[in-house]
């Protein structure tokens, strides 16, 4: 059990059943957090374990069969005041919405996915499972803060044959968090692999497309790089995204360029949030193709956007034998501002003048 998911004990589930949506709230096994704490690791493990299973749903389903499911990522900040505070949760709502709808399920409503995410993390705070603000989180820029990372997803009715999911049930699951990119290397590689094509399903967060990812990714792990990089299915030549992430390039023209959205890029919230910063900043933000030839021959600056990633540095991308770096290896200055202004806003020490923040009351 070496890898438990160690989740916060309060879990959100709503079922659809008789055309409507039925939500309630479940207490998984759990103690204090400090005597929690002070349990060895082998019962924190299966403390952990408990909190992971579900005896009244099926085994067998269209989930775990075919991979029909989508799910979304968000995040509760722990704020310089004291409280816990959502980025954008209402974006996600029309994520998972669409998402759902893409997938052809009964799409789960917005106002009820919102009230979810906040009642979860709250009715865990009420247990004393958070994280709290840690002034010396500013030094680093956050790299090293500590959240809650919040998972909604669905999950299919039992069934074998291939098939849509009718009456799916929509689960809110809840972790602590610390920082996503571990270590300081930041080197990634292009993949050979395709993560999703034309009239697939790259556009929807749906669990299937995150299987060529993992491998992807650990071919670019084992070859030393922290992350992969994706070329367009079609051409092989445009730049698309990270492995669970946005991409952006800052060319010597002076324009950051990130590619167009379409059926095979990931809306990110992370994505459309930095292009607002940026052009707040004055940046000249294009959403357009950029093929693999223009980042050798023109980038100066490249980073990646998610709600794991916040806005990390890429220093260097290599090709079969070719390798560009970035702004000599070392964190350019608009990709620095940019993830300092993110940051600033997401743990309150920037005023959020756009809205972005919903406290967790
Ligand atoms: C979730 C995800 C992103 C980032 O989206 P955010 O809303 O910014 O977290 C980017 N690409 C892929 C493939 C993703 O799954």
């Amino acid at each position: 059990m070496a890898f438990a998911l160690h989740s916060y004990p309060v879990v959100y589930r709503a079922k659809f059943r008789q055309n409507e949506w039925k939500g309630e709230y479940l207490e998984k096994p759990h103690k204090t957090p400090a005597e929690e704490a002070a349990l060895t690791q082998d019962e924190q493990e299966a403390l952990a374990d408990s909190r992971n299973r579900y005896e009244d749903m099926p085994l067998v389903s269209f989930t775990t069969q075919y991979g029909l499911s989508c799910f979304e990522g968000l995040k509760a900040l722990p704020q310089q005041d004291g409280g816990l505070a959502l980025f954008r949760p209402d974006q996600n709502a029309a994520r998972f919405y669409r998402s759902m709808k893409g997938l052809y399920m009964p799409p789960f409503p917005e106002e009820e996915f919102l009230r979810a995410c906040l009642e979860t993390v709250q009715r865990n705070v009420r247990l004393g499972f958070r994280p709290w603000y840690k002034p010396e989180w500013e030094k680093d820029s956050f790299a090293s803060a500590d959240s809650v990372y919040i998972r909604p997803f669905t999950y299919a009715e039992g069934g074998i044959g291939v098939s849509l999911s009718q009456e799916p049930w929509v689960m809110v699951i809840t972790s602590p968090v610390s920082s996503y990119f571990s270590g300081g290397r930041s080197e990634a590689v292009v993949t050979d692999r395709i993560r999703a094509t034309p009239q697939g399903t790259g556009w929807i967060k749906a669990a299937s497309n995150y299987v060529i990812s993992a491998l992807a990714k650990h071919e670019a792990n084992a070859a030393g790089f922290m992350e992969c990089i994706y070329l367009d299915a079609t051409h092989r030549r445009y730049v698309e995204e990270g492995s669970s992430c946005n991409i952006f390039f800052y060319l010597r023209s002076g324009e950051l360029v990130t590619p167009a959205l379409g059926d095979t890029i990931l809306p990110g919230i992370t994505r459309a949030s930095i292009i607002e910063l940026a052009r707040d900043q004055g940046v000249q933000v294009a959403e357009r193709p950029i093929a693999l030839e223009e980042v050798f021959a023109e980038a100066r600056e490249c980073f990646v956007s998610g709600t794991a990633a916040g806005a990390t540095p890429i220093e260097s991308l290599t090709y079969h034998e070719r390798k560009v770096i970035f702004n000599q290896g070392k964190v350019g200055e608009l990709t620095a501002a940019l993830r300092d202004t993110l940051k600033g806003i997401q743990y309150g020490t920037l005023p959020d003048t756009k809205g972005w923040m919903i406290p967790v009351g």
